[in-house]
């Protein structure tokens, strides 16, 4: 075969595995398109191998920096839904939430899930991470994670998520101010790990500044198993080299 024909015919074999303009490349959490495919799924999605600082991380000797407090600001907290997206289960803000950290305020754009946990700590995983994805007005984004550990009794902040749960892909429901009350928290939380990080999905953008809770509430297990069924896999991207960086407490 002739190269130019040769070439033609790869290009056509290659294509329609690469994002096509206007749309983004599917990814999953298993198979040819899971995690330590990602990278390769697309041209956008090079961080994902390529990336030096990417989440979420195994912390485990945090340096003690004396870390100034975050403070909350949830009073008015405003949700919108509730949605399963196939790749988690989130809670979408119209309004309301804010974090400061350092002088500067980060609006809460949403929450969502993963089970089992994506960040570890001391090498240990635990069966449900949120994530509340903050962004200041460039844009840069604060990500404040809670890890929550197996207890005996219900969340009862999680109890209006699990009754609204959205099962099914595409699935969405309409959640209200008293849906999301209890997580208001209108105080300045001093004990978490910081590091610098990444998106957890792709593209997997960096520059991302990552909270990581240090209390970790407890959820029970017929929360955990709503969580789980709705989300149909696990949905954790695997712990990721920490390279040059240093996790502070
Ligand atoms: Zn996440």
């Amino acid at each position: 075969m002739k190269p130019i024909f040769s070439l033609l015919i790869s290009i056509l074999l290659i294509t329609p595995l690469l994002a096509t303009a206007g749309e983004h490349a599917k990814w999953s959490y298993q198979g040819a398109q899971g995690p330590s495919h990602w990278g390769d799924l697309s041209p956008e999605y090079t961080t994902c191998k390529q990336g030096k600082n990417q989440s979420p991380v195994d912390i485990s000797n945090a340096v003690d920096a004396k870390l100034k407090g975050i403070k909350f600001d949830y009073a008015m907290l405003v949700p919108e839904n509730i949605v399963n997206t196939g790749h988690s289960i989130q809670v979408n803000i119209r309004s309301g939430g804010a974090i400061t950290i350092d002088d500067e305020k980060f609006i809460l754009k949403q929450f969502h899930f993963h089970s089992p946990s994506e960040n570890m700590i001391d090498h240990k995983s635990y069966p449900l991470e949120a994530h509340f994805v903050h962004a200041n007005d460039k844009n840069e984004l604060a990500v404040v994670s809670i890890l929550y550990q197996p207890g005996a009794m219900d969340n009862l902040a999680l109890v209006p998520l699990v009754n609204n749960m959205p099962m099914n892909v595409g699935d969405s429901n309409r959640l209200g101010a008293k849906d999301t009350e209890l997580f208001e928290r209108n105080k300045t939380v001093k004990n978490y790990f910081n590091f610098n990080g990444s998106l957890t999905t792709p593209p997997c953008t960096e520059g991302v500044r990552w909270f990581v809770m240090q209390s970790r509430p407890g959820l029970s297990k017929r929360q955990l198993l709503a969580f789980q069924r709705a989300m149909k896999h696990p949905n954790n991207r695997p712990v990721q080299p920490l390279n040059a960086r240093m996790v502070t407490k």
